[in-house]
């Protein structure tokens, strides 16, 4: 029995799992601060700055009395939709709450403190915190000079205890998208009995010629998964809502890891509706792309050192000075995202673009005058 000197001590803390000290916590993007006189901007967590199509609202309006019930665990009608879309089975798709959640359950199916899981670095911050998590060796590939990943130290990095690889494509924060003739290559060196996740948050807003494109990948590699979400060029962060499409034995094992009912009967229906505006969907995505560009040439033009954007932000490599880039940015009333390396600005309205736009001229003038 527990002595009661040992359970009234309130000075012991639980023991937790020694792997949770190998990684930091997950920090959102700031809300705007409020400066007198300024309409504030959240350019900070990569969300469509755009609502929902009218129709995906109305879907939400007639699902409202949903909650009193559990969801369709199976998401059927929407795996149904996905499933005609993309041009696979139904089997081979799962759906879950937002991609974060498949990050989570892949590394549950894939690692633990006996493995290795490569990711490239910087990129997407839930992936340190997903295999940490698993208690898995964490090996980040830095990316080149470019921003774009060193597919070739990744390929080097395997090892016998390599169990999981995640790609990002286009790579949150530092944009660019992989091509579709070095991932094949790269996946010619991967054992293929090591899961390669292939995370496209972003896909919709790639334009550049010879993108990766996942489905493909997925057909032709029983060890690659997908992950997709609803909450960027969707537009419905809100609602956590996001899936994977692998070969079933992959998503037979994502079945166990996942959470029973995560997955909302409202939020399942605004993805329908969206999916049955694909097209509107994707042309708001290359109108947000346009933006995009024009917003990193406009940088550029002040000199800046801008690398291919192929999603629905730009990122200024500005290391020690990311600090001082972002506080110029918070006096606009405009959140962005200092990730220590770099700052991220998601594209948004386009008054708030212009005043990052001419705080970064001061900046310039300032700092490298
Ligand atoms: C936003 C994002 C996700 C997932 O977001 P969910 O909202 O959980 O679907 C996954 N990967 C990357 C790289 C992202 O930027």
């Amino acid at each position: 029995m527990i002595s009661a000197d040992s359970a009234s001590d309130s000075s012991s803390t639980p023991h937790l799992r020694a792997s949770l000290e190998t990684f930091p916590p997950y920090v959102p993007g700031k809300p705007p601060r409020r400066v007198e006189g300024l309409t504030p901007f959240k350019l900070s967590s990569n969300e469509n700055y755009l609502e929902p199509l009218p129709a995906v609202i109305d879907a939400m309006v007639a699902h409202a009395k949903d909650p009193a019930l559990y969801p369709d665990d199976a998401a059927s009608a929407l795996r149904t939709e996905l499933a005609q879309r993309l041009g696979v089975g139904i089997d081979e798709l799962v759906v879950t709450t937002g991609a974060s959640e498949l990050l989570v359950a892949l590394t549950q199916i894939t690692s633990d403190a006996t493995t290795e899981a490569i990711y490239p670095w910087p990129s997407f911050e839930m992936y340190p915190q997903t295999t940490g998590l698993a208690g898995a060796k964490r090996i980040e590939v830095p990316v080149t000079s470019e921003g774009r990943h060193d597919l070739d130290a990744m390929a080097a990095a395997i090892t016998e205890k390599t169990s999981l690889i995640i790609l990002c494509s286009p790579n949150n924060p530092t944009g660019p998208a992989l091509r579709d003739d070095e991932v094949r290559e790269f996946l010619q060196a991967v054992p293929s009995h090591i899961l390669v996740a292939l995370d496209e948050a972003y896909w919709e807003f790639a334009t550049a010629e010879g993108v990766v494109r996942g489905l493909d990948l997925v057909a032709d590699h029983p060890n690659v998964v997908l992950l997709r979400t609803f909450s960027k060029a969707h537009g419905l962060a809100g609602l956590r809502i996001g899936y994977a499409v692998a070969h079933e034995p992959v998503i037979q094992g994502l079945l166990k890891a996942v959470i029973p009912f995560g997955v909302t009967d409202l939020s399942q229906a605004a993805a329908l509706e969206s999916l049955r505006h694909w097209d509107e969907v994707l042309d708001r995505a290359r109108n947000i792309a346009g933006v995009r560009d024009s917003f990193a040439q406009a940088l550029r033009d002040q000199g800046w050192d801008v690398p291919e954007a192929q999603a629905n932000f730009v990122w200024l490599p500005l290391v020690e000075l990311s600090s001082a880039f972002e506080d110029a940015c918070v006096e606009q009333a405009v959140a962005v995202r200092n990730l220590g390396a770099g700052v991220r600005i998601s594209i948004g309205e386009q008054e708030a673009l212009d005043r990052v736009l001419s705080a970064a001229a001061d900046f310039r003038a300032q700092h490298f005058g």
